[in-house]
């Protein structure tokens, strides 16, 4: 008999779980609140203009690579991803425009004509995070990787990189303080401080010039559909709009699944792809060290974003971030008619404007004093260069992304700290339940879409290795 398995959620992690597990032989029946796949690497359609929802750029192909290979497809015979020549801009008030490019040897020219010496400076700090990371990148193909996952390969020389923060780590480099504002971007995007967040975030600027940047030619939502569809194809039993309420439990271990609507799954194990809900929301009100856990976690904003129609000249770069400075957060202007011009309709192209928040601050602000800030970036003068005219043809705020994709406390995860990643993710086998295991951004040291695509099938083989 084939054993259930419930998995809850259709986002990255959800997908690859289902997929890799009905391989493995399970029936396997995924609830989706939604309706369709995706979460937030789905997309959606306004005024004829087709958008990515949360993702915008693909910075780890070699992770989604092995991702897609675990679950039996081939990335590249689905999708064409294409390599952004011209990443992004940084600007900061009074200090002149840092560019990223796929070529290190054209970043570091820049680099050097506006800040003499630091050219040298830079191809040395990517030479040297390029070599940390190669080392490191077998650890984030395995579940929980602890101390012991160090001692090979020669791993242990990094230990005292891994205890750094990002900040500490990119100031060994001397760089002028534009450029480490602009090597930290991913970190102020995701609404934190350099000094708080991990230092594998500074193998970016080596990931961008070995692997390189892409977006796919049908958008980072075109993903998660092949995975759906592939899922499908494999005999995955996909149940939209169905949201599961409840994970029932008997004798210490998972029995069901309950959705809103009263509807019982019996299953013989659960991944969940719902993060910290999991333990805050799904497992009622029982004590355990994980929901304890879970309540001190600090979290993060999916911040303020709206979907434009711009008209005007779609000139590289494909990224532009304002860097304000003082207490103000980044903002990021996105083009996806720099790499796609297809997407042009008319006189017209897509475009997104994003805006991080701390979390604290935007559950303080509340969904009307949200929307002001969005209302306040809306009206900004920068991101409007080059563009002769705009008009919003959607919006969102931190409590709609809660509400439409089901979000615990309106936050997309726990944000990634040198600490959390110290301490381990939420574990992919559940430690206070048997039969229940996570998937998703919360359980890896990474929270992009090919990181959220590896916990999925790092949860599926522990899960079948439980029940080999
Ligand atoms: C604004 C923004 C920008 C981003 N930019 C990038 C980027 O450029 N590059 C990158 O790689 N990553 C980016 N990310 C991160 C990336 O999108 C996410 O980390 C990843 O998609 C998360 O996948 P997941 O499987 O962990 O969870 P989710 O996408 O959150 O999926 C969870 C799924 O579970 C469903 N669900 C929740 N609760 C229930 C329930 N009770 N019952 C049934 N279903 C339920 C939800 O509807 C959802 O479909 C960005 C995210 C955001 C928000």
């Amino acid at each position: 008999m084939k054993k259930n398995v419930v998995v809850i959620g259709a986002g990255m992690g959800g997908l690859t779980a289902a997929l890799r597990l009905a391989r493995e032989g399970f029936r396997v029946q995924v609830l989706e609140a939604r309706a369709e796949a995706g979460g937030l690497a789905s997309g959606s359609v306004h005024e004829g203009f087709s958008f990515d929802a949360g993702p915008y750029i693909l910075l780890d192909r070699p992770g989604l690579e092995w991702a897609f290979a675990s679950v039996g497809v081939e990335l590249g015979e689905h999708l064409e991803l294409r390599a952004i020549g011209h990443v992004y801009s940084v600007d900061s008030p009074g200090q002149p425009t840092v560019n990223i490019y796929s070529g290190d040897a054209k970043t570091a020219e820049e680099m050097e004509k506006r800040w003499s010496g630091s050219g040298d400076l830079y191809l040395r700090f990517v030479r040297k995070t390029a070599a940390i990371e190669a080392s490191l990148r077998p650890l984030l193909y395995g579940s929980a990787p602890g101390p012991m996952s160090l001692l090979g390969g020669g791993r242990w020389r990094h230990i005292g990189f891994l205890l750094r923060s990002l900040d500490s780590v990119l100031r060994t480099s001397k760089l002028p303080q534009p450029v480490l504002d602009a090597l930290s971007i991913w970190t102020h995007v995701a609404g934190q401080r350099p000094e708080k967040a991990p230092s594998p975030l500074a193998f970016v600027p080596a990931l961008v010039h070995s692997v390189g940047c892409f977006y796919p030619r049908e958008g980072i939502r075109a993903i998660p559909s092949v995975l759906e569809k592939a899922a499908v194809a494999a005999g995955v039993e996909f149940r939209y709009r169905t949201k599961a309420k409840r994970i029932c439990t008997g004798g210490g271990r998972v029995t069901a699944v309950e959705s809103t609507e009263g509807e019982g799954f019996s299953a013989d194990a659960v991944v969940s792809d719902c993060g910290i809900a999991t333990y805050l929301q799904l497992l009622g009100q029982e004590a355990s060290a994980s929901r304890t856990r879970c309540e001190k976690l600090p979290l993060q904003s999916p911040g303020v974003c709206a979907y434009l129609a711009v008209r005007g000249r779609m000139d590289p770069p494909y990224l532009r971030f304002l860097l304000p400075g003082g207490d103000e957060r980044c903002r990021l202007l996105i083009r996806p008619g720099v790499p796609n011009p297809e997407e042009k309709r008319g006189e017209w192209y897509p475009a997104r404007l994003l805006g991080p928040m701390d979390h604290l601050k935007a559950e303080r602000m509340g969904a009307g004093g949200q929307g002001e800030y969005l209302d306040k970036l809306l009206e900004e003068r920068w991101w409007q260069e080059g563009i002769e005219e705009h008009r919003t043809v959607a919006r969102r705020t931190p409590a709609e992304w809660g509400t439409e994709y089901s979000l615990a406390r309106s936050s997309m995860n726990p944000v990634m700290t040198a600490k959390f990643m110290r301490e381990g993710r939420l574990a992919h086998r559940s430690p206070d339940l048997r039969g229940l295991y996570l998937a998703g951004s919360a359980t890896h040291p990474g929270q992009w879409v090919s990181f959220s695509a590896i916990s999925g099938v790092l949860a599926a083989d522990c899960l079948e290795k439980d029940f080999a």
